[in-house]
């Protein structure tokens, strides 16, 4: 499973219609430099650098509307889900340390005091941006299914 850009459909609709645009007008139009082109023709986000804003302009710039903003479903929302990993983290460990949580628009990152930071899935929109900002490199993240409403299926 792969970290497409928001505002997608499905991973199959990614699979059937990004191999043959000739454009990648996702790409370009990314300000964040965030969106690459895989060698099988079709776009995942790369957070090393930055995360997404959920500015709509890969949406508004994708003619095929894989990306589009009628799908509701991951407007503000991308297909990964970020932990923090309790040995990596130094603020786990005694050490105070905010570098996650100032980047986090959302307030995702959620810590019990000053120390143990855990994101919270509910409000966690996958965004990435905390994840280049950690000195120890101790958040990660998983790519999961697009969720998409039955009626969408149909
Ligand atoms: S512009 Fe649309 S169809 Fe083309 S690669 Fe990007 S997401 Fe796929
Ligand atoms: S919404 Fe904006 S920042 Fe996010 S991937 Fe699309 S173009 Fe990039
Ligand atoms: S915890 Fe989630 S919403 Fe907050 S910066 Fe990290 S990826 Fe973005």
């Amino acid at each position: 499973m792969v970290v497409r850009p928001p505002y997608g459909f499905n991973e199959s609709f990614f699979q059937s219609e990004c191999i043959t645009c000739e454009s990648k007008a996702c790409v370009t139009s990314c300000d964040e430099q965030i969106i690459f082109i895989e060698e099988d023709g079709i776009p995942r986000l790369d957070f090393s650098k930055s995360g997404c804003t959920f500015c709509e302009d890969c949406a508004s710039a994708c003619e095929a509307n894989v990306l589009s903003l009628e799908h509701t479903h991951t407007s503000e929302q991308i297909n990964a889900v970020f932990r923090i990993s309790t040995e990596g983290c130094v603020a786990h460990h005694g050490v105070i340390c905010f570098s996650c949580k100032e980047p986090c628009i959302d307030d995702a990152i959620l810590f019990n005091g000053l120390f143990n930071p855990v994101i919270d899935t509910d409000k966690c929109t996958g965004c990435g941006f905390c994840l280049g900002r950690c000195p120890t490199q101790a958040i990660s993240f998983d790519a999961i299914a697009m969720a998409t409403y039955p009626n969408e299926t149909e």
